[in-house]
C-alpha cells in the first residue's frame, strides 16, 4: 500500500458484520477458559491478551498501522514520546553504558538523556551533528550502546544526515535511533536511509489536533543484536525475570519490541491508554492529506516572512538556499513539514510585541497540530537562561518557532503581516 491507503487501511481489517472503524477495548484484562492456557501466555509461548498493560487490542491495531507507515517488523505505543524515547533507549543500556546524542533535540529528550538518565548511571555524550564522520567516531567508547538523532530539529529545524551516522554507528556495533515526529512517515521512512529504530511523539501531527499525549516506538529488525552479543546482554542472554527466555535467540527480528513490552512496559508501566490510541488512530487517518498542506502552509509563510525587511532571518529547510536544502530534498522530497524558525529584527523586546500582537495564531507550547501556533524559546521554555546560555544550548535569543497549520496560508500570512507592522 501506498502511504496514503496505509494511513487509512493498515492495522485493522474488520471481518463480515464487525464493525467498521477501529473499536475501543475498554478492558484492562481479558478471559480464558483454563488455567493452562493463561499459564502459556504468561510463559510467552502462546499468543493473547491477559492485561492492558502489556498489550490491548485497541493499542496494538494502532502500532501495527505505524508500523507499516514506517516500514517496520515490530512497533509499540507508549504513553507520551517521552516514555518512547526513555525505552528506546533503556531497553539497550544499563547503568556503566554509555550513548552519543546530537545535541540538536527536543529540549524534554535532552533533560531526560543528560540529566534523568545520567541519574540511573547511564551518561549521553552530546554531539554537534554537523561535524564530519572522523571528528564524530572519536566520540565512541567500547561501552557505546547507540546513537540517537532526531529527523528535523526541534526548534532549530535543521536536518538530521542519517547516512553519514548510520555509517558511524553500524561501524562501531551499534543500532542508529531517530525521533521521526516531525517528518512522521509520509514524509519521511529514516529505515530506508539505515536507521535502526524509530521513535514518535504521535502527540504531534499523527494525533493532529492537540488532544491526546502519546508515543511509538517502531523496530525496523534490521540490527543483528547476536552479532554484538557481547554489547547487548539484555538482548543476547537468558532473561531470568522471563524463564530463561535469550529474546534475539526465541524473536528473531521481533526480539526488541518484545523485550521492551515484556520487561520495561511490565515493569514501568508507560501504556497508552486505549481511548487515547483510538483518537490518535482517527488522527492517523488523516495525516497524508494534512502533511501536505501542512508543507504548502509552510513555504507559503516562509517565502512571505523570508520577503519581509522586519524579519532577520529564516530557518525552513523546503526553502530554495536554506543551508539544509540539500538534505531536505534528499530525505524528504515531499516537503519536511510545519514548523519553521525565524527571527523578527530588534531582540526579546519585539519578538513579544510582535507576538503579542497576532490574533488567531497563538502562544502555546505545542507545534505540530491543526491551528497555527508560535513560540518564543527565550521568552518561554528557556527563559531561565541568559542570551550567552541560549546560544550555547543551540538556541538564537531571536529564535521564534513557528508551527504553520492546516487554516488558509492568506489567513496566517495576514496575521502575521498586521503583526509585523505594530513594530
Ligand atoms: C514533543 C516531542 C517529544 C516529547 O513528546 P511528548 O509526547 O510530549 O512526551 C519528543 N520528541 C519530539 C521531537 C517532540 O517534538
Amino acid at each position: 500500500m501506498k502511504i496514503e491507503t496505509a494511513c487509512i487501511h493498515e492495522g485493522y481489517t474488520p471481518k463480515q458484520g464487525e464493525p467498521r472503524q477501529l473499536p475501543v477495548y475498554q478492558s484492562t484484562t481479558f478471559k480464558y477458559d483454563t488455567s493452562d492456557y493463561m499459564g502459556k501466555l504468561f510463559d510467552l509461548e502462546a499468543e493473547g491478551y491477559f492485561y492492558t498493560r502489556l498489550q490491548n487490542p485497541t493499542n496494538d491495531a494502532v502500532a501495527a498501522k505505524i508500523c507499516a507507515m514506517e516500514g517496520g517488523v515490530a512497533a509499540m505505543l507508549t504513553s507520551s514520546g517521552q516514555a518512547a524515547n526513555f525505552y528506546a533507549i533503556f531497553n539497550i543500556c544499563e547503568a556503566g553504558d554509555h550513548f552519543i546524542a546530537s545535541s540538536s533535540i527536543y529540549g524534554g529528550t535532552y533533560n531526560l538523556f543528560g540529566v534523568t538518565m545520567r541519574k540511573m548511571g547511564i551518561e549521553c555524550t552530546f554531539v554537534d551533528q554537523t561535524l564530519p564522520e572522523e571528528e564524530l567516531a572519536k566520540y565512541f567508547k567500547p561501552n557505546t550502546k547507540a546513537v540517537f538523532g532526531e529527523t528535523i530539529t526541534n526548534p532549530t529545524c535543521t536536518i538530521f544526515d542519517f547516512e553519514k551516522f548510520a555509517r558511524l554507528a553500524h561501524g562501531h556495533g551499534v543500532p542508529l535511533i531517530v525521533d521521526n515526529t516531525f517528518a512522521t512517515p509520509v514524509n519521511c521512512r529514516p529505515f530506508d536511509f539505515g536507521v535502526d529504530i524509530v521513535t514518535h511523539s504521535t502527540t504531534k501531527y499523527m494525533d493532529g489536533l492537540g488532544v491526546s499525549v502519546g508515543g511509538c516506538i517502531v523496530d525496523s529488525g534490521n540490527f543483528d543484536w547476536m552479532a554484538h552479543a557481547e554489547k547487548f546482554p539484555g538482548l543476547c542472554t537468558p532473561d531470568d525475570s522471563y524463564h530463561g527466555i535469550t529474546y534475539a535467540e526465541r524473536f528473531g527480528k521481533g526480539a526488541y519490541i518484545t523485550k521492551a513490552t515484556a520487561q520495561l512496559m511490565r515493569d514501568l508501566g508507560s501504556i497508552q491508554a486505549p481511548q487515547n490510541a483510538f483518537y490518535l488512530n482517527l488522527g492517523l487517518e488523516t495525516l497524508a492529506v494534512r502533511m501536505e498542506r501542512h508543507c504548502a502552509n509552510a513555504l507559503a509563510v516562509a517565502r512571505f516572512l523570508k520577503s519581509q525587511d522586519k524579519v532577520a532571518w529564516v530557518h525552513y529547510a523546503d526553502l530554495e538556499g536554506d543551508e539544509y536544502h540539500d538534505l531536505a530534498k534528499k530525505y524528504m522530497p515531499k516537503g519536511t513539514c510545519g514548523v519553521l524558525a525565524f527571527a523578527v529584527k530588534g531582540g526579546r523586546e519585539k519578538a513579544i510585541k510582535f507576538m503579542d500582537s497576532l490574533k488567531f495564531v497563538s502562544i502555546v507550547t505545542h507545534v505540530a497540530d491543526a491551528k497555527s501556533c508560535l513560540l518564543h524559546p527565550a521568552s518561554h521554555t528557556h527563559r531561565q537562561l541568559t542570551d550567552e546560555q541560549l546560544i550555547e544550548a543551540g538556541v538564537a535569543p531571536d529564535l521564534i518557532r513557528l508551527s504553520v497549520g492546516i487554516e488558509s496560508a492568506d489567513d496566517i500570512i495576514a496575521d502575521l503581516k498586521q503583526a509585523l507592522e505594530l513594530i
